[in-house]
């Protein structure tokens, strides 16, 4: 059942909001202590008393879990991070501000890999996630705990962000929906900085209509982030309906399906494409040659940004503090303890692609290519109405498989170049490889998150 259907039963009172939470719990308890998806959670009694007074509200009281990079005030956040331990933030997060006004409560605050880098969630100073499906194997990341207790009925929903693809891949990998709005479609007010120009909040959810709900009620304008659109908010759930691929222009690029993609997953690619055309869609082969510089352009301009952004975790004004006899020994000793290596290696890269001398030749460059590959998009978008393609090269892949960080940012090729150039973009689930899940990705032009919702819909009641 998703969050829809659960409301529904509930309004219809053949259920009460203590029964789910119950349910719920009943998920946390057998599945929990081996999957970790939780960084702290709400304790079910207090959700069950404080609902109560929330049932007319939209999400009459359900609990919705939050990544643990979402500011809230009545949690810890830490950011899967040392250097937060004892943080405990007097607000919340535009995004969370809103679910609670429309009746929902914070489940509690979801696993991720430190300060979101990472595609595994293998990098959290709090111990990995596994997967509900293989727990060998990772649920992908950085929002690998907010996929994982969705898929594995732990939460009804999830709040993620999605930097590179940080939404999108561990729902492709964990089977469930994972929503990128469109770049400033979502107050990023309260989402500790990774990437400040490629930061977003979406949505992991069972069902394309809960992510449909749940952007509708997180989106709109926010004078507290001056690059959140200034655009009335939209109710998305009005873009679902069967009919949505009839007359649509789907391009699927040949380079998100190359070579060495397994057999496997390119049957279900065409499989993609011929339900598509029974929908009435018109599928047709693009190209998006820019695709292979996506990569290095992403990590020259993430951690160029991630530099800066994490320079304010000095010992002084959040968290962890290490003594020290003079004050730079006092910000060396709680840097080197606080952050784990993933973080410290991208502080490093970034530092150095800004430094003087450097900066024109590295991060000026990325900059640029980041243009083309925002303007190869626009391009294409002239002659497709959407694209389509795999969410992720491969299925879950195991723990430890990854050590090599290159061979880990490759699981994002497909999720970084419409990162780069701020579109909306889904992962539905798609099938199976191997028998793990696999996710169709569809990306969509600025701002046409009822389109990509619309043939997400459609395509979800196909797939079965
Ligand atoms: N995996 C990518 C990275 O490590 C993307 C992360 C994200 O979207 N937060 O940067």
């Amino acid at each position: 059942m998703d969050l829809q259907a659960t409301l529904n039963s509930l309004r219809e009172g053949n259920v009460s909001l203590s029964q789910i939470i119950v349910s719920l719990w009943e998920a946390i308890e057998r599945r929990e202590e081996e999957l970790r998806a939780f960084i702290s959670l709400a304790d079910p009694d207090q959700l069950v008393r404080d609902g109560e007074e929330l049932a007319g509200l939209p999400l009459a009281g359900l609990p919705i879990a939050i990544k643990d990079n979402l500011i809230t005030r009545d949690f810890p956040t830490t950011c899967g991070s040392k250097i937060l331990s004892g943080f405990r933030p007097p607000f919340d997060a535009t995004c969370v501000a809103r679910l609670r006004a429309a009746g929902a409560q914070v489940q509690g605050k979801t696993n991720l890999d430190e300060f979101a880098m990472g595609s595994s969630t293998e990098h959290s100073a709090f111990g990995p996630t596994r997967n509900p499906h293989d727990p060998e194997r990772v649920p992908g990341g950085s929002s690998g705990g907010s996929a994982a207790a969705v898929a594995a009925e732990e939460a009804l929903a999830a709040l993620g962000t999605d930097t590179g693809g940080s939404v999108r891949q561990p729902a492709a990998l964990c089977g469930v929906v994972g929503l990128r709005p469109t770049y400033g479609r979502v107050s990023r007010w309260g989402l500790v900085a990774f990437a400040s120009s490629l930061d977003t909040v979406g949505v992991l959810a069972r069902s394309v209509r809960d992510a449909a709900l749940l952007l509708s009620l997180i989106a709109g304008p926010d004078p507290r982030d001056a690059t959140c659109l200034p655009l009335p908010p939209e109710n998305y759930l009005e873009s679902l309906g069967e009919g949505a691929l009839d007359g649509l222009r789907i391009g699927v690029p040949k380079e998100y399906v190359p070579a060495e993609l397994s057999p496997a997953a390119r049957a279900l690619v065409d499989r993609w494409c011929a339900l598509a055309r029974e929908q009435g869609a018109e599928v047709v082969e693009i190209s998006l040659p820019l695709t292979e510089y996506a990569l290095p352009t992403y990590y020259l301009i993430a951690s160029a940004e991630a530099s800066a952004n994490l320079a304010r975790y000095d010992g002084v004004r959040y968290g962890l503090r290490l003594p020290g006899e003079q004050v730079a020994q006092m910000m060396a000793a709680t840097r080197t303890a606080g952050f784990g290596r993933e973080v410290k290696r991208r502080i490093a890269l970034g530092t150095f692609a800004l430094s003087a001398g450097y900066y024109d030749q590295y991060y000026g460059k990325a900059q640029r290519v980041r243009t083309l590959i925002a303007r190869e998009f626009q391009a294409a978008f002239r002659e497709v109405d959407l694209i389509m393609g795999p969410t992720s090269p491969t299925p879950a892949f195991r723990l430890g498989e990854k050590e090599d960080p290159i061979a880990m940012y490759l699981s994002d090729v497909f999720t970084l170049p419409s990162a780069l150039a701020g579109l909306p973009a889904i992962s539905i689930p798609g099938g199976e490889v191997e028998g793990l899940p696999f996710g169709l990705q569809l990306i969509a032009p600025r701002l046409a998150e009822g389109k990509l919702l619309g043939a997400a819909y459609a395509l979800e009641q196909v797939l079965g």
